[in-house]
Order: structure tokens, then C-alpha cells, then sequence
């Protein structure tokens, strides 16, 4: 019998991962992919001798690359190799505060102790409650469909549901987090956590405490070559398994029959059957672009749900290094409150705005020349609703470098070599992300797992979808995940 066969629209990090999962399982697998090359957000590119990775930074939870490389029968080392940070990050406060984010718990409680005076047991006493978070919601939320019945059948759903009230679900994570530190300095520190998928801590549950475990516990990660070797090493696995990938190939529409059963795509007017489609295009553009004669089988309310933040990069060569920063580093606003209303309320950016800062080259010395360092500065933002971009830009360029400049005693604009920036209309055109956001849709409610996009079509067979958009939602862990659940799915 011929092999079924499974299309693939785009190449992130999640149809990449599905392909290898589908392929696995005996799939003739195609990947039609807009771009010349693959990895959507996660991209890199060089300027005046700095190589710079365009989107993610933070790598968490290696694991799931290297159980792609194992279900293929290979050894992952031999392909992805990758470091367990010490620091995970360096967090710098307006009031002069320096802190080390340290991945051993001990070491980490003890820092926080010093700095802040806050109890080395309520640092531990809040990774307990992360961590039981984590073991609640992980097979209900992250590994499985939240839309298919066999789910709900599961001895360890049925388990973890009498123990939901345990997670948190009806305060926002900052009013869980005032009650677990007395320091503000603490307060803001796990707030943060709520922009690791593009939400707000004054709205989003505290169930997003969960993240806090995953870096603590499971630790973060530097790729060794680069975070754009997990695009390339996972491309040369899809190959060996005869994946076969169509860059600069847009696809156009999806085609269905007339019992709404997907049958294949079009790319440049020419249609490609299939047994299966699966986009891991933004879902919000899969229905609008791809579907757009199929308005009736639209899943209007799911489509209408707010989206995560997006983010403002400048990418920037420094004729200097500094060795007080690490590879990653926080510059905290003064006032965390004031920053979110505006990010949320206002839809603007605020003039104190907390900058990340990530340096590769003190992690892989060519990124950037001798004695200079790859600065990717990146502040959250709104996401794209028709905003002034090019005043919002010039305004918070300056913002960024006075802070800088404060916080590091140093005159950063003299120091600039070269400089690119990403806004979040660039992060929209370039990966067809719907606003610009970075992690599909927000989770400021407690509904908000259950209102993301299922990862099969509820009215059209035999279409499914994978990605930051989709269930379980956005980030690179999560993104491997909804290949997993998808390709699961399908088999
Ligand atoms: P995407 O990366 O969204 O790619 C979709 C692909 O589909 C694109 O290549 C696009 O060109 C292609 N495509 C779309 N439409 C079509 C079409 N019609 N035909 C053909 N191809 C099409 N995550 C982390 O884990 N850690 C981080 O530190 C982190 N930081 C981030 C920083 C930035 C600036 C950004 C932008 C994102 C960040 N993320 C981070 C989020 C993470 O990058 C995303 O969640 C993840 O990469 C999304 O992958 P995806 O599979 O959904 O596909």
C-alpha cells in the first residue's frame, strides 16, 4: 500500500517537528514554506561580522529536541549538542540591585536571601507550590488535546481535576505572588514569568506560577551553535527521513471537497492532494487567507480571543565587552504596573520599559568580532493594531539607551557599530503571525487554555494544526508539544 501522505504548511519549529514525528510514522511528508529558509520566528542573520538570532533566546526544556532525534532512531548528541546555563539570568533594579538568577536552587535562595532579605524558605516554598502546579497541569494541559474525549478518560485527568483548586486559577499571578514575598523587588521578579508567553501578571492566573518550575527545576539551556542550530539540526533529521522541503513556496488556499474533508493545498494556483493538511500557520490567518471562501466553518469566538504581546528588537553590534552582564540579562522598569497598563490598556509602550538583554558571544565567541559583543535589546510591546510604529520606535530607542546608560555607568549610543530592528509589523509580515504577537494568543484569563485553538479542525476532516497559535500554546516547548499532540492525533 503507498505511504499516506501529509502536507505541511510552514516551517516553525512546529511543522519541522511534525514532519519528523509523521515521516516516523511512515508518512510521505512535504513542508511548503513561505520563506527562503526554515524556522519562522526562530531565524538568524549576520551583519558586519555579528550574527545575531533573530527571535527566541531562552532555551528551555531540551528534551524534546533530543526525543525527536531518539523516535528517529538517532543519537541526539550527534546532531544538537547544548549547555546547562549556571546563571540563568542576571536581573539588574533601579534602586542599584544585582541579582543572579542561579539554576541550583540552593545557590539561588541564598542569592535572593542576601540581596533582598526575603527567607531562603520562601523561595523554596514557592518553587514547592510551582512545582505543584506542574504536576497538576502538565498531562491536562500540555501533553494531550484538550478537545478530544479519551483525554477526559484518563486516570491521571481525573486525578488531576479533584485537584484543581490547587492551581490557582482565580487571582491574577501578582496577587499570588504578594502573598508569597514581602519584597516588592521578589513581586516583580516572578511577575516576569508572565511574559514568557506574552501575557500580563496583573491579569493572567496565578497558574502561570507553573513556569517558575520549568526553568528552576529543568534548567535553561545554550545551544552550541546558537539557538538557530535547533532549526538546522532538526531540518538535516527531517531530511535523512525524506522529508522534502518547498522554500519561497506560499501556499495559497486549502482545498476542500464538498463534504468540507481537506484534500490537498494550492501553491501558486497549482494543487497538491493529500490525505492530510496541517498548518502550522497562525491559525487566525489559516481560516482568514487559506479558508477565506469558508467563512461559515469559522470558529469565530476562538478567533476573536485576544493576542499575547509582541516585542520590539534592536539588534545591535557593540565595540566593547561587558563583564558584568551574562547571556541573559534583565533591566527592570521602576514601576512593573505602570509598564503593563501600558502595554495592555493604553496599547503604547511605557518610557521606563523592562529591557531584555541577550549577548551570545559570551557564550560562542564568533557571533560577534574581537572584543565586541551581538546585543539583542528586546522590550515587550503590544501587539499590531495600526499604531504609529516609527514615532513609538524612536521614542524607546531613546528610553533604552538612557536606561542602559544609567544602569551599566557606560554611553552606549558611542559604542553602536551596526543595528537592526524587528517591530512587531516585521515579526507579522516575515512569519504571518496575526499582530505580530509571539505566542499566538494571550493568557490573561483562566478560560484562556481552554479558548486556544484546538490542534484539529473542529468542521473540516482530516486538517490539523501545530504551532504557537494552537493548543498548548507558544514558545519553543510548547510548540514541540502540539507537533507531539498532532502527529498523536493523526496516527
Ligand atoms: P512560526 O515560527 O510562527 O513559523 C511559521 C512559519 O510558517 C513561518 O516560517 C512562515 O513563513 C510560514 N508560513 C506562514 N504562512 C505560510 C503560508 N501560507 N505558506 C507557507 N508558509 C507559511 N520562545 C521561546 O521558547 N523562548 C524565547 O526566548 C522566545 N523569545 C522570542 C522572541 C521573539 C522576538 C519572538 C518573535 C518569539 C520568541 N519566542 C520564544 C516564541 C517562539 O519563537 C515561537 O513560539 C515559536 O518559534 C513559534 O513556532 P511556530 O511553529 O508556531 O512557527
Amino acid at each position: 500500500m503507498p505511504a499516506k501522505k501529509a502536507l505541511i504548511i510552514g516551517a516553525g519549529i512546529a511543522g519541522i517537528a511534525t514532519a519528523i514525528r509523521l515521516a516516523v510514522k511512515g508518512y510521505e511528508v512535504e513542508v511548503f514554506e513561505a520563506n527562503s529558509y526554515p524556522g519562522g520566528k526562530l531565524s538568524e542573520f549576520e551583519q558586519e561580522g555579528f550574527r545575531f538570532d533573530a527571535g527566541p533566546s531562552l532555551f528551555t526544556m531540551p528534551q524534546y529536541v533530543d526525543e525527536l532525534f531518539t523516535l528517529a532512531g538517532k543519537n541526539p548528541a550527534d546532531f544538537f549538542r547544548y549547555q546547562k546555563l549556571d546563571v540563568v539570568c542576571k536581573y539588574f533594579y533601579e534602586d542599584a540591585t544585582q541579582l543572579n538568577a542561579y539554576a541550583d536552587t540552593d545557590k539561588f535562595a541564598t542569592e535572593i536571601h542576601k540581596k533582598t532579605g526575603e527567607p531562603i524558605d520562601a523561595v523554596k516554598k514557592y518553587l514547592g507550590n510551582s512545582s505543584n502546579i506542574y504536576s497538576i497541569t502538565n498531562h491536562v494541559f500540555l501533553e494531550q488535546s484538550l478537545h478530544r474525549l479519551k483525554t477526559y478518560l484518563r486516570w491521571d485527568t481525573i486525578k488531576s481535576i479533584f485537584r484543581f483548586p490547587q492551581i490557582d486559577a482565580f487571582r491574577s499571578m501578582h496577587k499570588a505572588n504578594e502573598g508569597f514575598f514581602k519584597d516588592t523587588r521578589m513581586v516583580q521578579f516572578y511577575d516576569r514569568y508572565a511574559t514568557y508567553n506574552g501575557s500580563n501578571p496583573y491579569a493572567a492566573p496565578a497558574t502561570l506560577n507553573v513556569i517558575p518550575h520549568l526553568e528552576q527545576h529543568y534548567g535553561a539551556y545554550f545551544p552550541e551553535g546558537g539557538m538557530y542550530s535547533i532549526i538546522t539540526s532538526l531540518v538535516k533529521l527531517a531530511n535523512s527521513l525524506g522529508v522534502k522541503f518547498h522554500y519561497k513556496s506560499r501556499v495559497d488556499e486549502i482545498a476542500l471537497n464538498e463534504r468540507t474533508i481537506a484534500k490537498g493545498i494550492k501553491v501558486n494556483n497549482h494543487f497538491i492532494p493529500a490525505d492530510v493538511v496541517i498548518s502550522n500557520m497562525d491559525v487566525w490567518f489559516s481560516y482568514h487567507k487559506l479558508l477565506k471562501n469558508h467563512s461559515q466553518l469559522f470558529p469565530k469566538k476562538i478567533l476573536q480571543q485576544e493576542r499575547s504581546s509582541s516585542a520590539l528588537i534592536f539588534y545591535w553590534g557593540i565595540k566593547k565587552q561587558f563583564h558584568q552582564l551574562n547571556l541573559h540579562n534583565i533591566f527592570f522598569s521602576a514601576d512593573y504596573k505602570a509598564e503593563f497598563d501600558h502595554i495592555w490598556k493604553r496599547q503604547d509602550i511605557y518610557d521606563d520599559p523592562t529591557i531584555y538583554l541577550n549577548i551570545s558571544s559570551k557564550y560562542k565567541a564568533d557571533d560577534a568580532p574581537e572584543d565586541c559583543e551581538n546585543w539583542f535589546t528586546m522590550i515587550n510591546v503590544p501587539a499590531n493594531t495600526g499604531q504609529n510604529w516609527d514615532s513609538l520606535i524612536t521614542i524607546a530607542r531613546q528610553n533604552i539607551i538612557k536606561k542602559l546608560n544609567r544602569l551599566l555607568g557606560e554611553d552606549i549610543s558611542q559604542l553602536i557599530v551596526c543595528e537592526s530592528i524587528l517591530d512587531p509589523r516585521g515579526i507579522e509580515s516575515k512569519t504571518s503571525s496575526y499582530q505580530g504577537s509571539l505566542y499566538g494568543t494571550s493568557s490573561n484569563s483562566q478560560f484562556a487554555a481552554f479558548l486556544r485553538h484546538a490542534n484539529k479542525a473542529s468542521q473540516i476532516k482530516n486538517l490539523y494544526f501545530c504551532g504557537g497559535s494552537t493548543h498548548p500554546g507558544g514558545g519553543i516547548p510548547l510548540c514541540l508539544l502540539s507537533a507531539k499532540i498532532v502527529s498523536d492525533w493523526i496516527g
